[in-house]
């Protein structure tokens, strides 16, 4: 089977077609993305194993970006597929699922009508992902659609974990409490740990620190999330490479009673001027900023320090809340990349057995590793995050569960008829 993946973002559309190979393989067999969305100069980059494929788009909306990819696909000379009736589902990365959504679905109207409702959950990214399966359902009428929510994985966080102490009917009646995101990288984590481990999920407790532009901790116990970091909205917990993390709330109080802002420039401020980027006064990007600290710039010195500092202190707390800990995961573009931010993070937790080999961190280069020092009774491995891959295997389990439900219902209408 062949399954698209389609990642729509605010200005991407990142797409990748995976094939079912063997009882549980899946092979990439080609992706891109379309970057710079609306613009005039937007690109679009193609590319299957020894070919790479550019080409520049004129102000692409989602329905152009996705007609272009599946060009791609569907090209005589670079395409994987003949047409694409050889697309038997597209999955989508869907950011905010809201109470609604605890598994990938297929989509129908009353999915799109629920996904709409939790929309103003994640403004800035559901609208994107809602977009992106309506133009592909336009594109590929006869294709079947799944929705896989980066917030599913997370609803097993318990009540007391997830609520924040306000009055109860800000909960009940408005829906506010901690949701979590990067399910769909943690999923992926949880996965990929169990085989790496050779153990069963269950034996496995696990902190995973997703660092990349957004970040996030998570405890993972039984297979299952019990903490994220990140809550309501995209902007708690971790400092990230322009969101503030947390915060106490009373700062936000004074800055619109005292000193004038309004909510939009609050939000400005919290989602796109503070982090990395806010700290350091110069980018969101770590790679700039451990450069320029190693040549002594002392604000993206604090940048990277507090942001280990932050992280160690939710590393602590997910060991503290779950009773121990037997992984340690640090996945995203940080995470998989940054030696610097992995061993400051661990920094003196050699009292809760994690300890790192300089040697093996500093190796550790968007490879997958095991980086603890031996003997150590927690294991510490880098896992490069697959999110499309997760998000390939779910589409197929909701059509494998639809097949059944399918084959059971018929079963039932044979019976009935006979029994009639
Ligand atoms: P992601 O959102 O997972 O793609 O991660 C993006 C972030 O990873 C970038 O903003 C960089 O800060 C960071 N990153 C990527 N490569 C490196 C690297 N070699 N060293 C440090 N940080 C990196």
């Amino acid at each position: 089977m062949k399954i698209l993946v389609i990642n729509c973002g605010s200005a991407t559309v990142k797409f990748r077609l995976f094939q079912t190979q063997g009882q549980d393989e899946l092979i990439s067999l080609a992706g891109g993305i379309v970057s710079g969305l609306g613009k005039e100069d937007a690109q679009m980059s193609y590319h299957i194993p020894d070919f790479r494929f550019e080409q520049q788009l004129n102000r692409p909306g989602y329905r152009e970006a996705i007609e272009a990819a599946i060009q791609c696909l569907t090209n005589p000379k670079y395409g994987v597929v003949r047409d694409v009736s050889e697309i038997d589902a597209a999955g989508h990365r869907t950011v905010h699922g809201g109470d609604k959504f605890t598994h990938s679905v297929l989509v129908d109207r009353d999915v799109i009508t629920k996904m709409e409702q939790c929309s103003h959950l994640a403004p800035l990214h559901n609208p994107a992902n809602l977009a992106g399966i309506n133009q592909a359902m336009a594109l590929l009428p006869k294709t079947p659609q799944v929705a896989v929510f980066d917030t599913a994985f997370h609803q097993t966080i318990p009540l007391h974990a997830s609520l924040y102490a306000m009055p109860f009917e800000m909960y009940e009646t408005h829906g506010i409490r901690k949701y979590g995101f990067h399910g769909t990288s943690c999923q992926y984590i949880v996965h990929r740990a169990s085989q790496l481990l050779h153990q069963p999920v269950e034996k496995i407790r696990m902190v995973i620190c997703h660092l990349g532009n957004g970040v996030s901790v998570t405890a993972v116990k039984n297979g299952h999330s019990v903490e994220n970091s990140l809550g309501f909205t995209s902007l708690e917990g971790a400092i990230m490479g322009t969101r503030c993390g947390a915060l106490d709330p009373g700062v936000i109080l004074y800055l619109m009673t005292e000193l004038n802002f309004s909510a939009e420039q609050v939000y400005t401020m919290l989602y796109t001027k503070s982090g990395l980027l806010g700290i350091s006064g110069v980018s969101n990007d770590m790679r700039t900023i451990t450069d320029l600290a190693e040549e002594g710039n002392p604000r993206c010195r604090l940048a990277i320090e507090m942001f280990a500092y932050r992280l160690k202190k939710y590393i602590g707390s997910y060991i503290a809340v779950m009773g121990g800990i037997d992984l340690l995961v640090f996945t995203g573009g940080i995470g998989e990349n940054s030696p610097i931010v992995r061993s400051l993070a661990v920094k003196d937790l050699g009292f809760l057995g994690i300890e790192i080999d300089p040697e093996l961190n500093d190796k550790a280069l968007a490879v997958e590793s095991l980086i603890h020092r031996k003997p150590c009774p927690v294991t510490v491995a880098v896992i490069p995050t697959n999110e499309e891959w997760m998000i390939a295997k779910e589409t197929l389990e909701v059509l494998a569960a639809r097949d059944r439900k399918n084959a059971i219902e018929k079963g039932g209408e044979i019976v009935k008829e006979m029994n009639s």
